[in-house]
């Protein structure tokens, strides 16, 4: 039932009372967002006033825009580490925040190999929660009688320590599956999960993937929507599926539950669930016994609308796949968030995956821009960086997102690079264009430039004792196989033709490679096996030269060219690939702990 006219929602009409203070909401915002700004700005300056951070600064209690501006430098995570550490170490006082640090989120961006360390505050959560309460109202706008079915999400929870001071760290989204704002959550008919929590909350990745695979199946005629949070674990639901169908039948057949299944909570939750449902077992191994798994998740879940996963960023390169399993199904990226923030949402969940814009919420935080053209005085060394208010961005134009937190971030750069498409009311609407210095990401792992240039080093090591060294290098993110891997091309120089390096060597080489990539890469090769074995192709000698030689035929400049330490470009992975002289995998996993390394 429609309960307002269309008049006083330009977005469209509310499907429910609840929904309509909520669009209500997205309208108040947008129509003031530089009002907004500023309040959250004053706001965020007068509570933390009195922190050593802001002191250091001279504020001496302004609140306003300008003195903040000229007074407050743009920083990356490295220029507050030191200043995080000593919270991390236990140090109370108000270095940050003026409100107590309640734990750290571990960010999938990386310091010195390590997570990053995001201090955040209590109240953090209503601002979270706040943003979650949109998404729902937003997508009733598009699709019809979700109240009617449920969402099957694939939800994890991660590794979580203690830093020395005692603070927890852990992924954001493992704090809040773990808070009452989650377990308690009130019923909501718009938001009815088939996963129990005990499935969400168990840590053992297995465990957890298995029984919500298992409750997905056995309430499959009442899914409506299926998801994940991004787009590859969505897909690695669907490896695990093809994988594991035969178990899973067995169990629907039978009624049981398969002693793998060991967590007493979650062994006593499902037991209350599964029921013999011999017709179920019967259509599931009909389905998934064949060769064939084109549009196998609407084959399984009949009902289902879209499937709600982020498909932006390093997501894009899993878009065919996501087709091609669900039949081409709307892809909804909802919205836009990191540890250090909650951004925004997309207005418009059921546009095209190349025309997703996410609109930021004033109230999440203050926002700044760092334009990116190159020859803006934003970018000269004399003047300090220009940077842009929210709503005084331009369309078209690229930006680096600087935030200023509740929790404390002042300026700080959060690395994402975004273009303005178009404004929602005065609020400004942003394509997600790329995060810096990423190269290579499976899924929430981001690999740079230096990084894996480190990681060469440390594996050619290896090749001393056999006088070769690797002359060439470039990588690709191959993600057609679930879970995807990075591969890494390699031209040697053999010195001692007679004594070159061994198949056995060069395997090893690729577990070196991993052992020295970031605990991100690690901890998805090791713990959620998210990213499979690290893959290194050697190419024929001369084989980079005839890459050059190629890029100068399209145009590249002699002088300028540059290995590309990454590629993605078809004709070029075809030259690549036709050059391969032997292929070597990481015969074990890299060493991981959720421990962090001592500084
Ligand atoms: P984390 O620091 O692990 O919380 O990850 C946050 C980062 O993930 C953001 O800064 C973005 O780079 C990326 N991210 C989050 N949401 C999206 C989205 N909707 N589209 C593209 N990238 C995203």
């Amino acid at each position: 039932m429609m309960v307002h006219s269309e008049l006083s929602f330009p977005l469209g009409p509310p499907a429910c009372e609840k929904d309509s203070k909520a669009l209500q909401f997205i309208e108040e915002m947008t129509k003031n967002a530089d009002a907004v700004q500023e309040r959250v700005l004053a706001e965020i300056l007068r509570r933390n006033s009195d922190t050593e951070y802001l002191r250091r600064f001279h504020l001496n209690g302004a609140t306003d825009r300008d003195t903040f501006k000229s007074n407050i430098p743009v920083v990356t995570y490295e220029d507050i580490q030191s200043e995080i550490q000593r919270i991390a170490n236990g140090d109370r006082s108000s270095i940050l925040s003026g409100h107590p640090i309640s734990e750290f989120l571990t960010s999938s961006g990386t310091s010195a190999g390590e997570r990053k360390l995001t201090p955040t505050i209590r109240e953090e959560w209503d601002r979270r929660q706040l943003l979650y309460s949109l998404l729902m109202p937003v997508m009733n706008l598009y699709v019809q009688d979700l109240d009617k079915g449920k969402g099957l999400y694939f939800l994890f929870v991660k590794a979580e320590t203690k830093t020395p001071g005692g603070l927890l760290a852990r992924p954001v989204l493992t704090s809040y599956y773990k808070s009452d704002h989650f377990k308690n959550r009130p019923f909501d008919p718009y938001m009815v999960y088939t996963s129990p929590n005990e499935a969400v909350l168990c840590a053992d990745s297995f465990q957890s993937m298995y029984t919500q695979m298992l409750c997905g199946l056995i309430m499959h005629e009442e899914v409506f929507r299926v998801g994940a949070v991004f787009a590859s674990g969505l897909l690695r639901a669907i490896r695990f599926l093809q994988l594991n169908w035969q178990l899973l039948a067995h169990d629907i057949s039978q009624g049981t539950l398969n002693p793998k299944i060991t967590d007493p909570s979650l062994r006593d939750c499902i037991s209350k669930i599964i029921k013999p449902k011999p017709e179920l077992s019967e259509f599931i191994i009909k389905e998934c016994s064949g060769e064939n798994w084109e549009s196998i998740i609407t084959r399984i879940w009949p009902n289902t609308k879209y499937l709600d996963v982020v498909i932006t960023g390093a997501m894009a390169q899993y878009i065919p796949t996501l087709d091609y399993y669900s039949g081409g199904l709307p892809l909804a990226s909802t919205m836009y968030a990191s540890s250090e923030c909650y951004f925004g949402l997309n207005l418009k969940p059921m546009s095209k995956p190349s025309e997703v814009s996410y609109t930021i919420m004033p109230n999440m935080g203050y926002f700044e821009f760092l334009p990116l053209e190159q020859n803006d005085p934003a970018l000269s060394r004399d003047s300090p960086p220009r940077l842009v208010d929210l709503a005084n961005v331009e369309v078209g134009k690229e930006y680096e997102l600087i935030i200023t937190t509740y929790a404390g971030l002042c300026r700080y750069r959060v690395g994402d690079i975004l273009q303005v498409t178009d404004f929602y009311n005065s609020a400004p609407q942003f394509r997600f264009i790329r995060r810096k210095n990423a190269l290579l990401s499976i899924e929430a792992d981001k690999t740079d430039e230096a990084e894996l240039q480190e990681a060469v080093s440390n594996a050619s090591v290896l090749l001393q004792g056999f006088n070769t060294s690797v002359v060439e290098y470039t990588s690709y993110a191959e993600t057609k196989s679930i879970p995807g891997h990075y591969v890494i091309y390699w031209e040697l120089l053999v010195k001692d033709p007679a004594n070159p390096p061994t198949h056995e060597v060069l395997n090893n080489c690729c577990l070196a490679m991993e052992d020295s990539l970031n605990s991100v890469y690690r901890q998805g090769r090791v713990a959620d096996n998210s990213i499979g074995p690290l893959e290194i192709r050697v190419v024929k000698n001369g084989t980079f030269e005839e890459l050059m030689d190629y890029a100068i035929s399209r145009g590249a400049s002699i002088n300028q060219y540059k290995v590309p330490r990454c590629v993605n470009f078809t004709p070029i992975m075809e030259l690549l690939d036709s050059r391969v002289v032997s292929v070597h995998f990481s015969p074990a996993v890299p060493h991981w702990t959720p421990e962090r390394r001592p500084r």
